[in-house]
């Protein structure tokens, strides 16, 4: 029967569901909270029934608040086990509000060739004009498509392909929400069909098994007119294993700020970024104290093109797998620079 013939030759696609507004219904009087399951997302969406053989597979039902990098570690090995057994491709539903840092955490720690994407939801089921069956109907066409194959991990929303490494979170309720400022979507969908017209030309790996060790906590501070850093000497006190500082446009801050990060820098590492959202911390263009020269020459790392967020997630995955001072150096060189044609692998092969 062709119907059955075709159906069988479809590639095959995991859908794993983590919670979010994608998932998420009203219950009575109460507002909308993370309730719908993969297997329910799927079934609501018989569209898919043209685009993969579908598995669908609960993984966590939150909001994206509530995921953890440690949730991000478990994952990538269920996606490695999906793909062992026989997936083409991978989709990830998610909340929006943490997407940015999640993608990327999967696009460090996730090696494979079959494409793994991840898209949510800015309304809800029960709203109209919800963009979740779109957005997951979109993550399917793409994890289920050659063309994104050895990319590792993408955002698909709004009919956008976004790489981890630039996408983040713009606006609080608009459908377009998702950009990446430095560069725009790799890629984007149209009828039915994924396009990816920008290729990265290297792929990063941290490699952490499930059994990792907890994962340590980084602090991510943003400076303001006015900060003395009085909150600065008591990180180490509280048990921060790292500080992600977001500085004002090019790695500025307050003279009053400096000296404490300078002490703090002697202890733990601190990584330089920048609050703007966009562009890469300077190197060498101001000298005055507080400077980026000033706060680099004092032992600060220079984060690159990320942001806090992704800094932080990349501090706290190397932190994690005893990464030494040089290696977390190298790294944020290499993954923070894109374009320098370094592809940072920890360990070491
Ligand atoms: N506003 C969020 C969402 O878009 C809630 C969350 O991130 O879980 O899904």
């Amino acid at each position: 029967m062709p119907a059955a013939k075709a159906q069988t030759s479809l590639p095959r696609v995991t859908v794993f569901s983590t919670g979010g507004t994608i998932a998420s219904i009203p219950s009575g009087a109460s507002a909308a909270s993370p309730a719908l399951t993969a297997d329910q997302l799927v079934a609501a969406l018989p569209q898919l029934d043209s685009v993969a053989r579908i598995t669908a597979i609960p993984f966590r039902q939150v909001a994206s608040s509530e995921l953890t990098l440690g949730d991000m570690i478990a994952l990538a090995a269920e996606i490695e086990l999906a793909v062992a057994g026989g997936a083409d491709g991978v989709a990830i539903t998610q909340g929006t509000d943490t997407l940015e840092e999640t993608s990327f955490a999967l696009q460090l720690l996730y090696g494979g060739e079959a494409p793994v994407v991840l898209t949510g939801a800015m309304r809800n089921p029960a709203l109209p004009g919800a963009d979740g069956p779109a957005n997951l109907l979109g993550a399917a066409q793409l994890a289920a498509s050659p063309v994104a194959r050895g990319l590792g991990a993408l955002v698909v929303f709004n009919d956008e392909v976004h790489l981890p490494l630039f996408v983040r979170k713009t606006h609080t309720a608009n459908l377009a929400t998702f950009r990446s400022p430095l560069t725009g979507p790799i890629g984007w969908i149209v009828e039915n069909r994924p396009r990816i017209a920008l290729r990265p030309s290297v792929r990063h790996a941290i490699r952490l098994s499930a059994s990792a060790q907890a994962i340590p906590q980084v602090a991510l501070l943003k400076a303001a007119i006015g900060d003395d850093g009085r909150l600065l000497p008591s990180i180490v006190s509280m048990g921060y294993r790292g500080l992600v500082l977001e500085a004002m446009g090019g790695g500025h801050v307050p003279r009053a700020m400096v000296a404490p990060l300078a002490d703090l820098a002697q202890h733990i590492p601190v990584v330089l970024t920048s609050r703007t959202g966009a562009g890469e911390v300077l190197r060498g263009t101001y000298g005055f104290p507080g400077s980026e020269t000033d706060l680099l020459a004092r032992g600060l790392i220079h984060g690159g093109i990320l942001d806090g967020p992704k800094a932080r997630v990349l501090l706290a995955l190397l932190l994690a797998s005893d990464a030494p001072r040089e290696t977390i150096e190298t790294a944020f060189s290499s993954i923070g620079t894109p374009g320098t044609e370094s592809a940072f692998r920890w360990p070491a092969p």
